[in-house]
């Protein structure tokens, strides 16, 4: 298997033009240039190691493993390859793993276009020529039609921060680095400094080598067992019973590894399946298990927290020095936030009599001495000190390379303040270039192998659509990248990733701009973007060559992550549309969907009455906060297009805005049609405001401190009894909130025909909702179309429109209309949603966030100071 390797290895391809540069010969460069050999395009290599296997070739330390089991962190394009490579081990050592890399090498022949021990410094785009200009540390100048950074995620070391590191006489180690003829710290004094997933691997075996060991920590990490040995009987016989399954599973997968998602959340789940299921993912020893114990694992902090804490416990189990464990938990960032680490007795050599723990964040390093390391209050002598200091991750091996686009532009310039990108495999500004796993795509937060074969295989098929088109270059637009970076910025910002101080966030190297930089909607989600881009004629890019160009913009994804996810879900259900249901199965289906969701937030109470309305009493429920009154009020009105909803339907959402608002808020059950056509809603919803105006007091209210508000068809009454309040001029109304309304009974604008269907809200039920609600003669009448009465000396309003609404244009007709009128308007377009999103509280977590405006809005509509 092994293969001696001259350093002037594939210099006779390198001197002359080729296709496609590459640089790095890992897991990435390895596949991609036999892909690209494959499809006969030219291509060298360039790797500063001296030889191939990236990651597996610099990281030797003692203990270096990979944390996905390599029946998974495997090549799957070959199915000969994997007959002929068996691993030993569930987790395999990093010499197994570089064999592997080496074995591959071999068996396709690739050394012979890779030039090892050579640096490539700077890339240029000759716009003239089309072909960028690579130049290498040995003064080598490459031309090439496109330029590929299969550079690494983790190969740029972090340079440790710390006073004095080049003043140590004794030995010093660096994880990344690890010399090939390896370290023996048998009878020395040795040094660990960080306690991410290389020292965590490493620090067990040192110990069981060094005659003293002192760790030093600024993080204390999540770590669980690994639970190491054969690989497991089960991946094995699923893998061997069907493969090409298997590893399809695995692409369609979040993680990269074959597994289900688990329906449970951590947030609502009983103590008891909780502990069950945090126990059987401790006992698989699986990375992607323990991240999947609950579906909110990485969204709701309960959840989290929830598992941080169990991990907290075993932690404390194991160690024996409570003073000891108790710095060994990891306390200052959500459990996953970084990603979590595989150990074998890492908390246990903690109970060594010759390994001590130096808390950094208690006693900071002050300098490294020429003897060992001085903290703030002591100092320490040693023979070896080894930094496990971590790498300037993502994108820190991209911008290390003076990479040049079209105009001079500088890719580090440009990603000054953060990476950009389109797929996280393109940047605008840059002709022909590719990342493999970059910023903005899955990447480290996956199985990299099959995020690896993923973008190799997307890549080589584009550089084959473009030969066969006779097209030369690709680039991304401007609209599509900001769109990318927009959808990976909303998938990240519902989660807790952002929260933590991680490498993921660029956070553990100085000066390095906050963003979080993988993409998090996972590989599945990721991949069917991907193909998207391209069954739509490579959507978003430009594509030229000498015939002229071609370009389909546009934004690939424009629903928030969420919202597709719900989508998708009920796309599965299958369900019949609501439209050909009759009335009473619509309402027992609307039932049977609110007993599955979550309860919303708790409140301070909650009261359920009855109140005057049109036409007899109407039932209410009243919800007060916590805190001391007397509140404002909110008279709120459900929405159902007129037909459906109740007072339980919009209990979540009346729960959420009493919390964020701090107000009473009088949820109402108004009359139904079909039985109580219109205008009977619209009465009902006048006479119900009038009711809780002159009933504040009692109600715990401010009075005249009243907010009238409601959702869709709620919405709809809520607009037309601020309007009949007006004309009868006794009741005050603070404001009106009218969140996604039905203002206009046109039904003829563009949102119409854009969203007509796959939105739940679709154009055909709200027909029906027409239909039941008010006879055609009727629906022009401005009690039943707002939007067509007098809009003059109305409230102040707040109206909210979401983009993939039918109703989006007439709300937002109707806040123009308003302003027109000379009423103070706010109107908040909800990016990225649809017409139920937003009141799925605590299911659509990207809605909270609007809500969350909704509510600053609202206060500002109430005289009385609120405070936020
Ligand atoms: C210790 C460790 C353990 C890991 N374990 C796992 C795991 O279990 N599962 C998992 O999914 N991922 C794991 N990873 C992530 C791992 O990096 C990837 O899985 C994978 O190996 C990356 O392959 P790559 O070819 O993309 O990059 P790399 O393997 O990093 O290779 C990139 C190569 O590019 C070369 N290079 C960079 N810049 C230049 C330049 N300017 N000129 C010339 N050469 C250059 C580097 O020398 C390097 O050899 C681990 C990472 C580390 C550090």
């Amino acid at each position: 298997m092994g293969h001696a390797v001259a350093d002037d290895e594939g210099a006779g391809v390198a001197s002359s033009d080729v296709d496609v540069v590459v640089v790095g010969a890992g897991f990435s460069g390895l596949y991609l240039l036999h892909r690209l050999r494959q499809l006969g395009f030219t291509t060298v290599v360039f790797d500063t190691a001296s030889d191939v296997g990236g990651t597996w070739y610099w990281n030797r330390y003692p203990g270096a493993r990979c944390d996905i089991p390599t029946t998974d962190y495997s090549y799957s394009f070959d199915p000969e390859l994997e007959r002929v490579w068996t691993w030993s081990e569930k987790y395999a050592t990093q010499p197994e793993i570089l064999s592997y890399l080496r074995f591959v090498a071999d068996r396709y022949d690739l050394r012979r276009d890779i030039v090892f021990s050579t640096r490539v410094e700077s890339a240029a785009w000759d716009e003239s020529a089309a072909r960028w200009r690579v130049r290498t540390d040995d003064g080598r100048e490459l031309r090439c039609r496109f330029y590929v950074m299969a550079s690494g995620c983790l190969s740029l070391p972090k340079a440790p921060e710390i006073v004095g590191h080049d003043r140590f006489r004794g030995a010093t180690y660096y994880t990344s680095r690890w010399p090939h003829e390896g370290a023996d710290f048998s009878g020395l004094r040795v040094a660990v400094v960080g306690t991410g997933s290389s020292g965590i691997q490493s620090i067990p075996l040192i110990a069981a080598q060094a005659a003293e060991l002192t760790v030093f920590q600024r993080t204390a990490n999540f770590s669980i067992p690994a639970r190491n040995g054969q690989p497991a009987a089960e991946r094995l016989t699923a893998l061997e019973s069907d493969r090409d399954a298997y590893r399809e599973a695995a692409r369609r997968s979040r993680g990269g590894v074959p597994g289900d998602v688990t329906e449970v959340a951590g947030a609502y789940a009983s103590d008891e399946v909780r502990r069950a299921r945090f126990e059987s993912a401790w006992e698989a020893g699986e990375l992607m298990e323990i991240l999947g114990v609950f579906n909110d694992v990485m969204l709701s902090s309960t959840a989290n927290d929830v598992i941080a804490e169990m991990i907290r416990q075993k932690i404390r189990s194991v160690v024996v020095d409570p003073e000891t464990a108790e710095t060994l938990c990891p306390k200052d960032h959500p459990f996953g936030s970084k990603r979590p680490c595989l150990d074998t007795n890492y908390f246990q050599t903690y109970n060594l009599p010759h390994v001590r723990l130096v808390d950094l964040r208690r006693d900071p390093i002050v300098t490294i001495t020429d003897s060992g390391i001085d903290t703030a209050s002591e100092t320490f002598d040693f023979d070896a000190i080894v930094y496990a200091t971590g790498f300037d991750a993502m994108t820190g091996p991209i911008v290390a390379v003076d990479i040049t686009g079209r105009d001079g532009l500088s890719l580090r310039e440009k990603w000054t303040d953060g990476p950009s990108t389109y797929l996280g495999l393109t940047t605008v500004g840059f002709p022909n270039f590719f990342t493999i796993t970059g910023p903005g795509s899955p990447s480290v937060l996956s199985n990299m192998a099959v995020s690896i074969e993923q973008h190799v295989d997307w890549v080589a098929d584009c550089l084959e659509h473009l030969r066969a088109r006779d097209l030369e270059t690709i680039e991304p637009t401007p609209l599509a990248e900001t769109g990318w970076n927009q959808h990976v910025d909303d998938g990240a910002s519902i989660t807790l990733y952002p929260t933590a101080d991680s490498w993921y966030m660029g956070a553990n190297v100085p000066g390095k701009p906050r963003a979080f930089l993988p993409y998090v909607a996972g590989v599945d989600t990721y991949r069917a973007a991907c193909d998207e881009v391209v069954d739509r004629d490579y959507l978003g890019f430009r594509l030229s060559g000498p015939a002229g160009s071609e370009c389909n913009d546009g934004v690939i994804r424009r629903l928030q992550v969420d919202v597709a996810k719900v989508l998708e879900f009920m796309a599965e259900l299958e369900l019949p549309p609501m439209e050909l249901m009759s009335v009473g199965d619509a309402r027992a289906f609307m039932a049977i969907t609110e007993s599955a969701r979550p309860p919303g937030p708790t409140v301070g109470e909650t009261v359920d009455g009855t109140l005057a309305g049109a036409a007899g009493d109407l039932p209410y429920r009243l919800y007060r906060p916590a805190t001391q009154g007397p509140h404002p009020m909110v008279a709120y009105f459900h929405g159902g297009g007129w037909v459906l909803g109740s007072l339980d339907s919009d209990d979540p959402l009346c729960r959420d805005l009493c919390v964020r608002s701090d107000a009473v808020i009088v949820s109402v059950g108004y009359r139904h049609a079909p039985e109580a056509r219109f205008p009977a809603a619209a009465d009902d919803a006048f006479a119900a405001v009038q009711w809780i105006a002159a009933h504040a007091e009692e109600l715990g209210g401010i009075p005249d401190e009243l907010v009238v508000a409601g959702w869709s068809a709620g919405a709809n009454v809520a607009a037309v009894a601020c309007q009949l309040a007006r004309d009868a001029g006794k009741t005050h109304i603070a404001g009106q909130v009218l969140l996604t309304p039905v203002v206009d009974a046109a039904m003829d604008r563009p949102s119409y025909v854009e969203n007509a269907e796959g939105y739940v809200l679709s154009a055909a039920l709200m027909r029906w909702f027409w239909d039941h609600y008010a006879d055609p003669a009727d629906r022009g009448h401005p009690e039943a179309s707002p939007l067509l009465g007098n809009l003059s000396n109305l409230p102040p309003a707040l109206v909210v429109t979401a983009e993939f609404d039918p109703l989006r244009d007439e709300g937002a007709a109707y806040a123009d209309a308003l302003a027109t009128a000379g009423v103070r308007v706010h109107h908040l377009a909800a990016r990225g949603h649809i017409h139920t999103s937003l009141t799925m509280v605590d299911v659509v977590l990207s809605g909270a966030d609007i809500r969350a405006q909704m509510s600053d809005v609202m206060r500002s509509f109430f005289r009385t100071t609120v405070p936020a």
